[in-house]
C-alpha cells in the first residue's frame, strides 16, 4: 500500500494544503505531523485579540477537530520530527518512531529570534509571541500599572504595545533603527504609527540599542541601553524578526539559503520533497523571496497541494497583509520591496490615510491605514497592473475609482 503523503507543522499552511489535497480528489492515505499539542490555527490574534483576551482559544482554530478525522486525515500532534531521510523516503520523531511517506510537504513555519542568554534573553517575565503557549503566558502579566517594554518595533511589538497600552500598562518600545517599522514601510507609515502610539501614552524609542536585560533573582528588572540609560521594566516582548525553520531540510541535505529553496512548484532540491509557508524560499519578480504572512501560507500551501498531485503554473503571490493597533486597521496589499518613492493620500476621517509605493512610475504597493476602499482599489489596480497618475491620487479630493480607472 503506498505510503501517506506527510505534511510537516500543523501550521496554516498544512491546514490550507490538507484541504484542497482533498477537494483536488485527493482520496489517499494524508498524515499532517505537528509538534504543538493543539490543531491548526491561526496566529495574528495572538499578539492582538486572543492576548488581550477579547476571542476565545476556540475561535483561533481553522478546522474544528471534527473536520480532520471527516477528511480522514492523520493528525498526530505533539509529534516533533528529528530527522529527514530523502532516500529512504523516512520522517524520524523524536520518540524514534519512523513514518514512511510517498512525497513531504515542509510546512514548518519560523522561530521569533531571542535575546542571548548573555545580555538576559533567558531571564523569567522576557517574552517573543509566536504561539498560543507563548500568548498563554503573556495575558496574566498584562496587569494595569505594569511597566511593559517591547524590544523592536515591527508589526508584532507594535501590537502588543496597543494592547498593552489600553490594558493600562506604561509600555517602551524600543527600535535599533532610525525609526520603528523601518525594514518593512516607508517614513510616512512609520510616522503614522509612532503618533498613534504616543498619543496612546506609549513612549517610542528609536535609534536605540539594547545594553542588556536585567533581572534578580532570573526575574526580570529593567533594561540598561546602549546610551547608559536604565528602563525599569516588569516584562519584556521581544519582537527582532524571525528565523525559517529550515534546519531539518538542511540536516538533510536539501538546498537552503535563508530558509528552503523551493521552485514555482513549491519542490526542493528533492523532487519528492516540498515546502510552503514561513520557511520556503522562492525566485519571485527576478529576487529570492520569502513571505512571512497568512496570504501566503494559505495561497502557497494550496499551491503545494496541486504541486504535489502533478504540474501547476509557477506560483504567483497575491501579498496581502494586515495589521490592528488601536482602532486602526491598516491593510496592505503588494510587496513594497525596490520602491524608489511614495505618495501619501489623506483619507476622508481622522487616523486614515494610504501610503502608495512606486517603482519608476509603477505602482508597486499600497498601505491603506482605515481605508477599506484605498486598499481595495489599490489591490484591484496592482492585480491589473495599473498605475495611477502622482499628482491626482495624492490630491483628497480627487474620486480615487477614477484616479485608478
Ligand atoms: C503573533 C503573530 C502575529 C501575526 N500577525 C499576522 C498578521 O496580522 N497578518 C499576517 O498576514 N500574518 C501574521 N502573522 C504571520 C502568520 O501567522 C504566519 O506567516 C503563518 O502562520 C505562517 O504559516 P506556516 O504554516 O508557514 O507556519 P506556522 O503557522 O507557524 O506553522 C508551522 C508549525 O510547524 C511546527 N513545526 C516546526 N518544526 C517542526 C518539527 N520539526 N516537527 C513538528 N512540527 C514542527 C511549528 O511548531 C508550527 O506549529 C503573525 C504571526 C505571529 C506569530
Amino acid at each position: 500500500m503506498a505510503a501517506p503523503i506527510i505534511l510537516l507543522g500543523a501550521g496554516q499552511a498544512s491546514a490550507s494544503c490538507a484541504a484542497k489535497l482533498r477537494a483536488l480528489g485527493y482520496d489517499g492515505k494524508l498524515t499532517i505531523v505537528g509538534e504543538e499539542p493543539a490543531a491548526p490555527y491561526q496566529r495574528p490574534p495572538l499578539s492582538k485579540k486572543y492576548v488581550s483576551g477579547e476571542l476565545a482559544v476556540e475561535r483561533l482554530f481553522i478546522r474544528p477537530l471534527s473536520w480532520y478525522g471527516e477528511q480522514q486525515i492523520d493528525l498526530r500532534l505533539e509529534s516533533h520530527a528529528v530527522a529527514l531521510d530523502p532516500a529512504a523516503h523516512l520522517l524520524t520523531l523524536a520518540d524514534g518512531s519512523k513514518l514512511p511517506y510517498s512525497k513531504l510537504l515542509l510546512a514548518t513555519g519560523s522561530t521569533p529570534r531571542s535575546l542571548p542568554s548573555e545580555i538576559g534573553g533567558r531571564l523569567g517575565n522576557v517574552f517573543t509571541i509566536r504561539n498560543l503557549a507563548d500568548a498563554d503566558a503573556i495575558a496574566p502579566a498584562l496587569k494595569p500599572g505594569a511597566k511593559l517594554l517591547v524590544i523592536g518595533g515591527g508589526y508584532i511589538g507594535l501590537e502588543a504595545a496597543a494592547v498593552a497600552a489600553q490594558k493600562g500598562l506604561t509600555v517602551t518600545v524600543i527600535e535599533m533603527a532610525e525609526r520603528i517599522l523601518q525594514r518593512v514601510a516607508a517614513a510616512p507609515t512609520s510616522d503614522f504609527f509612532r503618533a498613534l502610539h504616543q498619543s496612546h501614552g506609549v513612549t517610542i524609542r528609536e535609534s536605540t540599542g539594547l545594553a542588556e536585560l536585567l533581572g534578580a533573582d532570573n526575574r526580570l528588572t529593567g533594561a540598561r541601553l546602549k546610551d547608559g540609560t536604565i528602563i525599569p521594566a516588569d516584562l519584556a516582548i521581544v519582537g527582532i524578526g524571525i528565523i525559517p525553520n529550515d534546519a531539518l531540510a538542511r540536516d538533510a541535505g536539501l538546498a537552503v539559503e535563508g530558509g528552503i529553496l523551493v521552485d514555482g512548484q513549491c519542490r526542493t532540491s528533492d523532487p519528492d520533497i516540498f515546502a510552503a509557508g514561513d520557511c520556503a524560499v522562492f525566485a519571485w519578480r527576478g529576487a529570492r523571496t520569502r513571505l512571512e504572512s497568512v496570504q501566503n501560507a494559505i495561497d502557497q500551501g494550496e499551491h503545494a497541494a496541486a504541486c504535489l498531485l502533478g504540474a501547476a503554473p509557477d506560483y504567483d503571490p497575491k501579498p496581502w497583509f494586515w495589521s490592528d493597533q488601536y482602532d486602526v486597521k491598516l491593510q496592505i496589499a503588494g510587496l513594497n520591496r525596490g520602491y524608489d518613492s511614495t505618495v501619501l493620500r489623506p483619507g476622508k476621517r481622522p487616523l486614515s490615510q494610504s501610503i502608495w509605493y512606486f517603482q519608476g512610475d509603477k505602482l508597486i504597493a499600497i498601505d491603506a491605514m482605515n481605508d477599506a476602499l484605498a486598499y481595495a482599489l489599490g489591490k484591484k489596480a496592482l492585480e491589473a497592473g495599473r498605475s495611477p497618475d502622482r499628482a491626482a491620487l495624492a490630491d483628497p479630493a480627487s474620486d480615487l475609482k477614477t484616479v485608478l480607472a
